[in-house]
């Protein structure tokens, strides 16, 4: 098959072991950086030039759009998809996921177990707003932040209330969370490809930080999930219509709390933890899956 990667870098590790796995499995393959992408919108023939070239032939595509350039690279692969192409994620999914409220909204009203969650605009609210998800300790996130940057821990009303303010202030668009002591600073990244979790690990925050991202310095390991948590993961994959997605979830007095369903999961830190090849099985799926004009909206919203 052909395959297209969509990645600003073609040195990036998820890049990287995708394109060699493509390769191995005996396909050809091409690292297209999103952002040299430009398209040609009209109803009979639709295109995209990259650096003067026209890009045509593509039976499938990777995209691996990174947080900063979410809404021109979604434009890239709706385009795809226009062509016919079959993308791993489409776009419409990859939109949805990166709006985390709306992510919540969408989970919440398919019942998947949830962190008490709150959203509101005026300054008068942030007291009921507090009270809602249960008072300090609490979370607050800007709303399309990533790898852990803009998530902060209020340990105290007084705090809770200044950094809600000063978001405000700045005209942020934030999200005030419950925050999940019990976890322990941990969380579990599942990884599902086309509805089945082929591979997950814990992360651990570092003493003293509670956001156990791998780039804030969490470190990773093999841990067995129970079955509730396989079947949210699965859900919470299945409820946004992404076919490959990095589910986060907090282990809590509750239960399984998906936390956040990443469009765009890396490979490097689920690969090293587990020893699996993951990349193979992405290309695996678009092997058995790949039709042309197969990319369909499937969630909803
Ligand atoms: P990002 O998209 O920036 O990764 P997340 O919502 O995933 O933002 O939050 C980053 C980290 O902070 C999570 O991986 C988790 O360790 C911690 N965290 C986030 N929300 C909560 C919460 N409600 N309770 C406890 N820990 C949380
Ligand atoms: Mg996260």
């Amino acid at each position: 098959m052909n395959i297209a990667i969509l990645s600003q870098k073609s040195s990036l590790y998820s890049t990287r072991r995708l394109s060699e796995a493509a390769k191995k499995r005996g396909h050809s393959v091409r690292v297209i950086d999103t952002l040299r992408c430009y398209m040609n919108i009209t109803s009979e023939n639709p295109g995209i030039h990259y650096k003067g070239e026209d890009l045509r032939g593509f039976e499938a595509v990777i995209p691996r759009v990174g947080a900063s350039i979410t809404f021109y690279g979604a434009a890239v692969v709706r385009q795809f998809e226009m062509m016919g192409v079959f993308s791993v994620n489409e776009s419409v999914a990859i939109s949805r996921s990166r709006d985390k409220l709306r992510s919540l909204q969408l989970l919440s009203r398919a019942g998947v177990g949830l962190p008490t969650t709150g959203f509101a605009h005026s300054p008068d609210d942030v007291q009921d707003l507090i009270k809602m998800v249960g008072g300090a300790p609490l979370v607050i996130k800007l709303l399309e932040g990533t790898q852990g940057i803009g998530v902060v821990l209020a340990e105290t009303k007084k705090a809770a209330e200044s950094v809600i303010e000063a978001f405000f202030g700045l005209k942020a668009n934030i999200m005030v969370q419950e925050y999940i002591k019990e976890s322990g600073g941990a969380d579990i990244r599942c990884f599902v490809i086309g509805g089945k979790v082929v591979a997950s690990m814990k992360r651990q925050a570092p003493e003293g930080e509670f956001r156990s991202n791998l780039h804030r310095g969490g470190s990773a390991t093999l841990i067995k999930i129970t079955p509730q948590e396989r079947a949210a993961a699965v859900k919470a994959a299945q409820i946004m219509g992404l076919n490959v997605a990095g589910v986060d979830i907090l282990r809590s007095n509750r239960g399984a709390l998906v936390m956040e369903v990443n469009s765009s999961p890396g490979l490097e830190g689920i690969e090293s933890t587990t020893g699996k090849d993951i990349a193979a099985m992405i290309i695996e799926f678009i092997e058995k899956n790949a039709k042309p004009h197969r990319t369909r909206t499937r969630g909803k919203g």
